[in-house]
């Protein structure tokens, strides 16, 4: 866990920063705007249900008819709740006079789009009723997550169908100092905590934030997704700048054949075969060492690993891509995972309170999946991971190894990233220079 405290905190919203940003350099923001707005219609995220805060105004057409989850809302008195413990759908519409045979059908009918049975208390509701003295339901909509709705039609015949609803892209820049953990700082000022996630995703290769360090600091350029002017999570980190050591670590987000990758100047990737730790949050017990006193054993013995303490459960990830050449348990390993990477690498993961599902030999598994989650089996005097790692058949300190980068930016996709990244790198630099707002 790395702590960071008295974070300056710089957060613009959508037109706040354009307008700012549109004096300085109108171009630059156009050709930002628009390869986000690229980045935005290629991530499988549906066209349409989202809309870039890049215009001033909002959509005349949407103010002149009320339109909610798809339905003209003028149009019906409408009712709306959170789901209680124990609340089911009958309950509701009972209420709002639909009869017991038409809540089976309904029900029914919902099968093969929603089961009724997943409806979960504390989530949203809506009943659009008639506009007549005895107000029958005519449409209930229920809320699985912030993004989605379903829509259980009564008019005419019974009709139930999945909407989602407009997602908004907000962009956001924050910075700040580490003075001790930037999870816990960005939970306190009100930031999304999911954002030093990201970050540590990004800087999994190039920076140990086990060893983060006060000081370090960062600049980061994200999208958030809002739905009805509600924050519900991050969109993803368009640039970031990280200081660690008193260098500097800049991170580019570029697309290449459908695929997005972080980059630096020189157009390297940030990722290498292998994570830096096996863990995304925990902190180093035990480094490898030839010599060490065995705290179980009571003797000195060689630590040919590196342990990293965390709480029961807490998932393990596989460093590299490859194929699971074990998956047990031993007396003094516990239940652990062997990964053999390529004909140079291999590593193994102890002590696991439970090895994941479907993790066993001939399994290929990606870099970062779970495969493991941490406990105290066999030898072992408190929940941690230990972290062995082998190169060409013996084991070394995977922190002292100088380890394989992956794939540059693409011959014939360089001069366009070199393009993109200008003005992107001007803004990131420019970042302390805002005032913040008051
Ligand atoms: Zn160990």
């Amino acid at each position: 866990m790395f702590e960071v405290r008295g974070l300056k905190f710089l957060s613009i919203y959508g037109l706040r920063l354009h307008t700012n940003r549109l004096r300085l350099g109108r171009l630059n923001l156009f050709a930002f705007a628009l390869l986000s707005l690229l980045l935005i219609t290629s991530c499988g995220q549906q066209d349409g249900n989202y809309s870039y805060t890049e215009e001033e105004g909002a959509d005349s057409t949407e103010q002149i008819i009320n339109i909610r989850y798809g339905l003209p809302a003028d149009s019906f008195n409408i009712h709306t709740g959170t789901i209680k413990p124990n609340q089911f759908l009958a309950d509701i519409l009972l209420k709002y006079h639909v009869s017991y045979p038409e809540i089976d059908r309904l029900v029914k009918k919902a099968k093969e789009t929603f089961d009724v049975r997943y409806m979960k208390s504390g989530r949203s509701y809506a009943v659009f009723c008639d506009k007549d003295s005895l107000g029958k339901a005519k449409c209930f909509i229920y809320e699985p997550n912030a993004e989605e709705y379903i829509v259980f039609d009564l008019r005419d015949s019974i009709n139930v169908y999945k909407g989602v609803k407009p997602v908004e892209i907000r962009e956001n820049v924050s910075y700040g100092t580490i003075n001790s953990s930037l999870y816990q700082t960005l939970t306190d000022i009100g930031a999304s905590p999911a954002l030093a996630m990201e970050m540590a995703d990004i800087y999994a290769w190039t920076i140990d934030f086990y060893r983060i360090q006060k000081g370090d600091n960062f600049k980061v350029i994200y999208t958030e997704k809002y739905v009805d002017g509600k924050r519900i999570g991050i969109h993803e980190i368009k640039a970031c700048l990280f200081n660690h050591f008193g260098n500097d670590f800049y991170a580019f987000g570029f697309e290449q054949e459908g695929f997005k990758d972080y980059f630096d100047l020189e157009a390297n990737s940030l990722r290498k075969a292998f994570l830096q730790s096996p863990l995304k949050f925990g902190r180093m017990t035990s480094s490898y060492t030839l010599k060490r006193f065995h705290p179980v054993q009571k003797r000195w013995k060689a630590h040919l690993g590196t342990d990293y303490a965390a709480p029961t459960g807490t998932p393990i990830m596989t460093t590299g891509d490859g194929i699971v050449i074990e998956a047990r348990y031993k007396q003094y390993n516990g239940n652990y995972v062997k990964i053999k990477h390529n004909g140079t690498y291999t590593t193994q993961y102890l002590h696991m309170s439970k090895i994941a599902n479907g993790i066993k030999p001939g399994v290929k598994v990606r870099q970062g999946q779970t495969i493991g989650y941490v406990g105290s089996t066999g030898l072992a005097t408190g929940p941690h991971v230990c972290y062995r790692f082998w190169k060409n058949g013996s084991q070394v300190n995977h922190r002292a190894e100088k380890l394989p980068p992956s794939n540059p930016v693409k011959k014939e996709n360089e001069a366009a990233f070199y393009e993109y990244i200008k003005p992107v790198q001007q803004r990131l630099d420019s970042i302390g220079d805002l005032k913040i707002p008051s």
